[in-house]
């Protein structure tokens, strides 16, 4: 294989489940694409990286100091749902019956990893709650152990700021993903949601 093309599979490996073959099959797909949509390709990665920052408030994804979500003022702002990563908005968002804003942690508690308290954004979590009027948080982050664990850290540090605290109830088997829930199950799992 040319190095060239070898050097485009390489990168494209990088990608989460993307193998060697699906590599060299997009490898040279994109070299049979127009230039100009390939440049397109190319060029939409590079400007994600040079403009999407965090919003300041959530921590989502955005292009501005606030994100869309959080200047949105048809929505519920008394309740927030609390993820882990700003691409479980996307997930949650497909629930249309649920409008209301989000804290993305950037992450959750696994201090065998070196993920601890600090390295999350649940300082920033404990200061909306004191000063935004927030009457309840949706702890919605993976169910699996540390999704839990973290669940179980916020619960005890919000408790008795008086917000009611619940935990979105998942029909989904224990250590899985709140990336493949559908919207039906996610829908479900927000109304049964269980106070902690
Ligand atoms: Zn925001």
């Amino acid at each position: 294989m040319p190095g060239i093309i070898e050097n485009l599979v390489n990168e494209l490996t990088r990608l989460p489940g993307i193998g060697r073959k699906t590599a060299q099959r997009l490898a040279f797909f994109i070299l049979s694409m127009p230039e100009a949509e390939a440049l397109s390709l190319a060029k939409a990665i590079q400007t994600v990286k040079e403009k999407a920052r965090f919003c300041s408030r959530c921590f989502n994804i955005t292009e501005k100091e606030i994100c869309e979500i959080c200047s949105d003022n048809s929505r519920d702002k008394s309740k927030v749902v609390v993820v882990e990563e700003p691409s479980n908005i996307l997930v949650m968002e497909r629930v249309k019956s649920f409008r209301c804003l989000y804290h993305v942690l950037l992450g959750a508690l696994s201090p065998i990893d070196g993920i601890t308290p600090e390295k999350l954004k649940i300082r920033e979590l404990i200061d909306r709650v004191k000063h935004n009027g927030i009457q309840e948080i949706i702890i919605a982050t993976n169910p699996n152990t540390k999704g839990e664990i973290t669940a179980q850290y916020i619960n005890e540090l919000l408790r008795p700021l008086g917000v009611t605290v619940s935990r979105i109830a998942y029909g989904l088997p224990m250590g899985s993903d709140i990336e493949f829930a559908d919207e039906v199950t996610l829908g479900k799992a927000l109304e049964g949601r269980r106070e902690l």
